[in-house]
């Protein structure tokens, strides 16, 4: 079978070529005689490995020297309790902006460990936009503020990064990492995991800037604790060996073939028009975030005009190959999730097939197109 273009929300495609490379290397990694996933953790071909990674994320994202990059494990989730236990105890509170369900277990999580304040929530129409926010709703003396940069179910985004004044800023980017650029200088953590934009699932990416690490709580972890990964340099245990190595692999992806994070940008923009533009003058498929700056380019949610046809839809897609629209359950409808390793081919081929659907089963409403 050739290969399909993946639409999922995670884990989600990964550009081809890495996959290759990825195959060819399998069983004897540059003449080791054996696999990446074989190899000791503690070996010198594997911390290159590793060091080249971490190196690579610092360019391709301009991550300033006084940040730490940490690849841990426990997925983002995990993070939604580690943030917490390091950062809530100068004051022990924090505000949390709910934007979707990641934001509010986010929220819930760290609830259990101090005081949080939701500062706004746009749970009052389904998280379809962005809470405007100004320096002035934030608590000057919380330890940090929470966002949810790209909300994965929802299919929106901070356009812009809100201004917290001297408090940090922690932002969840899970689903948005590496799409476009970002300044990272504006931020105190930033955390991902990987299997949305950067590898398979396991491999989870923490940036943290330097003065944030060594106040975590006494109760903390060892293995919750930020110091501890950044004193043994993402080695205190047997780190995600494989994924890594994929990041790795995707990082050198993005910066020989695709031109680094400035074309990756474009790339994306080019996307989201192409899919954006369909669903606008669709009179059949409607996208479901109306205010045009919220939303991802990551995620587009849409309905149907007619969704007793939600099945058939679903089901002509996959026969030409366009896997997981299905929209999660709490937005209904669909979601083309359109991440970095998505080509623009997969975009225009789905556009081009959702065209085809609508004037078939919907010809009523497309004389005018
Ligand atoms: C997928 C996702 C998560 C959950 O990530 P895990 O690595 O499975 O814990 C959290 N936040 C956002 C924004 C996501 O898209």
């Amino acid at each position: 079978m050739g290969r399909v273009f993946n639409f999922s929300a995670g884990p989600s495609q990964l550009p081809e070529s890495v996959l290759k490379i990825a195959a060819s290397e399998m069983l004897d990694y540059h003449g080791c005689g054996q696999s990446i996933m074989e190899m000791s953790h503690r070996s010198k071909v594997y911390d290159d490995i590793i060091k080249e990674c971490e190196s690579l994320l610092r360019t391709v994202m301009q991550i300033p020297d006084n940040y730490k990059v940490l690849f841990l494990q426990g997925g983002a989730s995990s993070q939604f309790a580690m943030v917490p236990m390091n950062l809530m105890t100068k004051n022990g509170k924090a505000d949390y902006v709910l934007t979707g369900v990641w934001a509010k277990k986010a929220y819930k999580e760290a609830s259990r460990y101090g005081k949080c304040r939701v500062v706004a929530s746009s749970e009052d129409q389904n998280f379809n936009y962005i809470p405007k926010l100004k320096k002035e709703d934030f608590d000057p003396e919380a330890d940090y503020v929470h966002i949810c940069m790209n909300n994965t179910i929802y299919g929106t985004w901070y356009n812009e990064i809100p201004d917290t004044g001297d408090v940090p800023l922690v932002a969840d980017v899970s689903s948005c990492i590496l799409s476009r650029p970002i300044d990272v200088s504006k931020f105190g953590v930033l955390y991902a995991g990987a299997q949305k934009n950067m590898a398979p699932a396991g491999v989870t990416v923490v940036i943290i800037r330097e003065d944030l690490v060594g106040h975590a709580m006494d109760i903390t972890p060892t293995m919750f604790n930020y110091q501890t990964h950044v004193d043994a340099k993402s080695m205190f245990n047997t780190p995600p060996c494989y994924c890594i190595y994929i990041m790795k692999l995707v990082l050198e992806w993005i910066q020989n073939e695709v031109g680094g994070i400035k074309k990756m940008e474009t790339r994306n923009m080019k996307k989201q028009k192409v899919m954006y533009d369909f669903l606008n003058d669709s009179p059949f498929f409607n996208p479901t975030v109306p205010a045009k700056e919220d939303r991802s380019w990551m995620n587009a949610p849409f309905t149907m005009v007619k969704p007793e046809l939600e099945e058939q839809f679903l089901k002509e897609a996959e026969y030409y190959g366009f896997y997981n629209l299905k929209g999660h359950r709490s937005v209904g409808g669909f979601r083309a999730s359109i991440y970095n390793a998505m080509p623009i081919e997969g975009v225009e081929e789905l556009v081009f097939f959702m065209d085809e659907f609508q004037r078939r089963n919907a010809p009523e409403l497309c004389q005018d197109l």
